[in-house]
């Protein structure tokens, strides 16, 4: 594939992965990353993928045979049942299974299924086509697929940024006199980390709680000012070590958006400033290492794109550069 290429040229035959500007996700668990696929829990929930189509092969033959002893007076009585025996299979609610069972309803049995309602064939016919559609291929060959570096999140858009957090502070004191709360500007609110919401409420980013007065959420003596107090100061450092060294993160199949980080190697995600703990986590570091010992295709293309480290550096800095012109 030609360098530049976008995700439109690239068409992967798993049912499962799609490319997002040219980094795949992974509908069954729901992350992205080359990392991810490399994974411990990627490996696991492709094996209940396989074992469910087995299952469902094995649905799909007994239906086969049904078919064919047909008599047409029981056709939609019989189509009815065979869908909720379908459904039943594909839905069964062991924990286990959970979201590939949810990926494999979604994307393989959707639509089909309802569509067939009526005639025993058609849905022998949907079935069928479904299953060959779930057993086109294994996964991609990791190796012929070149990769591009992760983009950066955006300052402001995937986790709050100031430009000036030192400017933030607003003069407050417990002598403050009430009205001053109501008179806060929008732009003196925003360094607070506090917007308006569509409802018209006010949200507040560093406590992710919804203010419900200015004065108890700002005003020095109350306890949840000190809270907040705190909350602004542990996101202003999370948020400064971002730009110092954020760019590792994307090395790790961790990515930030819309104030959540997510995990393609551990398949968790949380709230955006826990990400520098989940990293020192006994959790991620062993998948750190897996990784690295890991001989998929998949994390031996992840290691070479690691090589790429500074231009990851660069692509980082220039997206904090951009957020600190928005904000002057
Ligand atoms: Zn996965
Ligand atoms: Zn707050
Ligand atoms: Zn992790």
């Amino acid at each position: 594939m030609p360098a530049g290429s976008t995700h439109s040229s690239t068409v992967f035959a798993v049912p499962y992965i799609e490319v997002e500007k040219g980094v795949p996700v992974c509908l069954l668990c729901g992350h992205r990353g080359l990392e991810h696929f490399a994974s411990a829990g990627h490996a696991a929930a492709e094996k209940l993928w396989t074992e469910l189509l087995a299952r469902m092969t094995q649905l799909e033959s007994e239906l086969r045979s049904e078919v064919s002893n047909e008599s047409s007076s029981f056709s939609e009585v019989l189509a009815r049942a065979w869908i909720g025996e379908i459904r039943y299979v594909a839905g069964q609610d062991e924990e286990r299974f959970g979201q590939v069972q949810q990926a494999f309803a979604q994307l393989m049995l959707g639509q089909r299924l309802s569509a067939a309602a009526g005639s025993l064939v058609g849905v022998q016919q949907a079935f069928d086509r479904a299953l060959t559609d779930a057993n086109r291929t294994p996964e991609p060959m990791w190796k012929n697929q070149r990769w591009q570096l992760p983009p950066p999140p955006a300052p402001e858009h995937d986790f709050p940024w100031s430009s000036r957090p030192h400017d933030v502070t607003l003069k407050l004191s417990a002598a403050t006199p009430p009205e001053v709360f109501d008179a806060l500007s929008i732009q003196a609110l925003s360094r607070e980390g506090i917007s308006a919401q569509p409802d018209g409420g006010l949200w507040c980013s560093h406590c992710e709680v919804a203010v419900l007065s200015l004065r108890e959420h700002l005003g020095p003596p109350s306890a949840e000012a000190q809270h907040h107090l705190r909350q602004r100061s542990s996101a202003t450092s999370s948020a400064a070590r971002l730009r110092s060294e954020g760019w590792k993160l994307s090395r790790e199949g961790l990515w930030l958006s819309q104030h959540r980080f997510h995990c393609g190697l551990c398949t968790v995600s949380g709230s955006w400033r826990l990400v520098w703990e989940h990293r020192s986590s006994h959790c991620h570091v062993e998948a750190c290492a897996a990784l690295s010992k890991n001989a998929s295709a998949a994390a031996v293309q992840s290691r070479a794109l690691h090589s790429l480290g500074s231009d990851a550096e660069q692509a980082w800095e220039a997206a904090f550069k951009a957020a600190d012109r928005l904000g002057e």
